[in-house]
This record gives C-alpha cells, structure tokens and sequence, in this order.
C-alpha cells in the first residue's frame, strides 16, 4: 500500500508503455532481455515495461536496450 513510486527522471519513456527500475538487490533471478535476447543476469539493475494496463505482459529488459526502444519509438 502507499504512495505510486515517484516518477524517475532517468528512466526512458515510452507513449503506451508503463516503466519501472528494478534495482540490483531486487533483481533475484535472470532474465532473457526481449530486445537483445540475452541475458540479464540475477543481481544487475534493469527496468521492467509493460504496456499501459496489461502488467501481465511485462518483461524486463536491460536499461540500454529499453533507451533504445524508447529512442525508436516502439517497444
Ligand atoms: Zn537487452
């Protein structure tokens, strides 16, 4: 309960998409990044997106891999 997370000013945005920074202490299992394939290794900060209402479908991604996303304009 409490207060949504403050919005972070350095985290990338994307029109659509919800994001949210998984910091390394919170990050307790690997992932496979869904741009780049590989992958995000337990223990390495990254950010998990999903779209707008669907957070059933969230995945995590590596921080330069969703800038990338997020400078291209789609996910
Ligand atoms: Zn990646």
């Amino acid at each position: 309960m409490g207060l949504p997370p403050r919005p972070d000013p350095f985290l990338p945005v994307l029109a659509g998409y919800e994001v949210q920074r998984v910091p390394a202490f919170r990050a307790t299992k690997d992932y496979v990044c869904p741009d780049c394939g590989n992958t995000i290794r337990r223990g390495e900060g990254h950010v998990v997106a999903w779209p707008e209402g669907l957070v059933v479908d969230r995945r995590h991604w590596h921080l330069h891999c969703w800038r990338l996303a997020s400078n291209r304009g789609y996910a």
